[in-house]
């Protein structure tokens, strides 16, 4: 029968073709990891070297699994360590460090400022939610003893990439591994999924470049000072993703943990090797990556690399090695090390390994404000008395003259509602000023945002301050307010200027709390 002749050979067709195109894609894979004897290299200094993958999510953001089970993935990966960064404000005591599966987990946050994600580690619970605007998260980190990198900094999605590239971060992640795939094509991303199917972690890689954006925002940064790179997981794990009670649970169509930490790693060169209480040995490792005694490898294309750091604090090759291209990036005074490899992936291709500087850091001078002579200014012209604003159920009083206020706050207990209390009094409009100087104090530490109101719309401009029981000389320049309905550009006009705000509200607060804070000496500068 000819039709069914035909509808065979037209089935024998299709099955070369599945065949054909199946070949192709099996051909063109990409190639598992190379791998290179590290028997030459010294011990010692592989014993002081740790591998580890860092930003990690579990389900207690949005991870698809607890840290028992990322623990056992990353052991799965031939990993060391494992640096845990739930989304958060700062205010759950971090768990301490411990081993799970012979993995040290260590915990973190991953900080959303109203300009981009901040990573804090070796962070102590912070006596108030950190967030808002991107100076005030990095200057408390900073206060608290953290160390804060920039998460993703050149996310495609404008909410999520950094644009505060004055501040005095710490470091910044030179790679992130959520971030790579999204300049792809769909076709391109499809091949993907059949090669993650194969081969996961040279898959994931396969996406890799080198983020020539990043790398430029890096080398600006350490023109000023030292600040350490680090490669990112982003790891979100696969699967569904327990969320709050209540809430339906999403799923996490991303790659696996084990796969995303064969992709990847961060060494950590450590003053002596692991001894296996958790709180020692994350302190040595988080020393080494304070210290730039860290590098990043593209373990899919190979893990075998060891580098060792000479008294200058430069990282050299201490195994033998791919046929590589050295090359030097970074400023002239802190150099680092880059090694590529005609087997990476990408356009421009990624680099294998990226040192850090390591040399000697000075210790870490305190953010100056730029205080101005505390006699000079000139009062402001208040056409008001101070008055309290809040919402419906919070409730607080205010009681001031010219040149200062006290303002006692309870923010409403219970559901968050957009509870706020206020001090405010009315401006002449008629004289302009570029700088608010005052002398302020708080019960306990707080943030109070300073808001300047505007003719004709009432919009805000916002800048928070740090307050405690010490009194402290505050000087803001206009030019560091920012538009209270975001947006990052622009300066306040103050001849528009229709009122001062001092405010507590729940960007640095929490529902309940309550206390008193007093400004005083409250002037201008033009
Ligand atoms: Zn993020
Ligand atoms: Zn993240």
């Amino acid at each position: 029968m000819p039709a069914s002749k035909s509808l065979r050979r037209l089935g024998l067709t299709t099955a070369a073709l599945v065949a054909a195109v199946f070949f192709f894609l099996v051909a063109t894979l990409p190639p598992n990891p190379v791998s290179i004897s590290l028997d030459n290299v010294d011990p010692a200094l592989r014993a002081r070297t740790v591998s580890g993958a860092y930003h990690v999510h579990t389900s207690r953001s949005d991870g698809a699994a607890d840290k028992a089970s990322v623990a056992a993935a990353a052991a799965r990966a031939g990993q060391q360590f494992v640096i845990v960064t739930d989304h958060g404000d700062a205010t759950r005591t971090p768990d301490p460090p411990a081993y799970l599966s012979g993995v040290l987990c260590i915990d973190a946050v991953e900080i959303s400022t109203a300009h981009g994600h901040y990573v804090a580690l070796d962070l102590p619970a912070a006596p108030y939610p950190l967030a808002g605007e991107p100076a005030a998260v990095v200057e408390d980190v900073k206060r608290l003893g953290g160390f804060g990198l920039v998460a993703h900094p050149d996310h495609p999605k404008p909410e999520l990439s950094w644009t505060e590239w004055d501040e005095p971060v710490d470091g910044i992640e030179w790679l992130n591994a959520d971030v790579e795939w999204r300049n792809e094509s769909r076709l391109r991303l499809l091949r993907v999924l059949f090669d993650y199917l194969v081969r996961p972690g040279p898959a994931l890689a396969s996406v890799f470049d080198r983020p020539e954006r990043t790398f430029v925002h890096w080398d600006g940064l350490e023109a000023v000072r030292p600040v350490v790179g680090l490669a990112a997981a982003d790891a979100h794990g696969a699967g569904s993703n327990q969320r709050e009670e209540g809430e339906a649970p999403s799923f996490n169509a991303g790659p696996g943990y084990e796969a995303s930490f064969r992709s990847l790693s961060n060494r950590v060169l450590i003053e002596r090797p692991l001894s296996g209480e958790p709180r020692e040995d994350a302190r040595l490792i988080l020393d080494g990556i304070r210290q730039g005694r860290v590098y990043s490898v593209i373990d899919a294309i190979s893990k075998d690399v060891v580098l060792a750091r000479d008294e200058t604090g430069r990282f050299g090759l201490a195994s033998a090695a791919l046929a590589v291209q050295i090359a030097t990036s970074g400023s002239l005074s802190r150099p680092r090390l880059e090694l590529h490899t005609a087997r990476a992936p990408g356009d421009p291709p990624v680099p294998w390994v990226i040192g850090n500087w390591s040399g000697n850091r000075q210790a870490s001078t305190p953010p100056s404000n730029g205080i101005p002579n505390m006699t000079s200014g000139e009062r402001f012209k208040l056409t008001s008395e101070w008055r309290v604003e809040k919402d419906p159920v919070s409730s607080g009083s205010a009681s001031g003259a010219e040149a200062g206020v006290t303002l006692g706050y309870q923010l409403a207990a219970g559901r968050r509602a957009s509870q706020f209390v206020a001090a405010v009094a009315d401006l002449d409009p008629s004289v302009s000023f570029n700088m608010i100087a005052f002398r302020a104090r708080s019960e306990r530490p707080m943030r109070v945002s300073v808001q300047v109101r505007l003719l004709p719309d009432d919009s805000r401009w916002v800048r928070s301050v740090y307050l405690d029981s010490s009194a402290r000389d505050v000087a803001l320049s206009l030019r560091d307010f920012r538009p209270a309905e975001g947006g990052a550009g622009g300066v306040p006009d103050a001849s528009r200027a229709r009122s001062i705000l001092f405010v507590v509200d729940l960007v640095n607060a929490r529902p309940g709390d309550a206390g008193t804070f007093a400004v005083e000496n409250l002037r201008i500068l033009r």
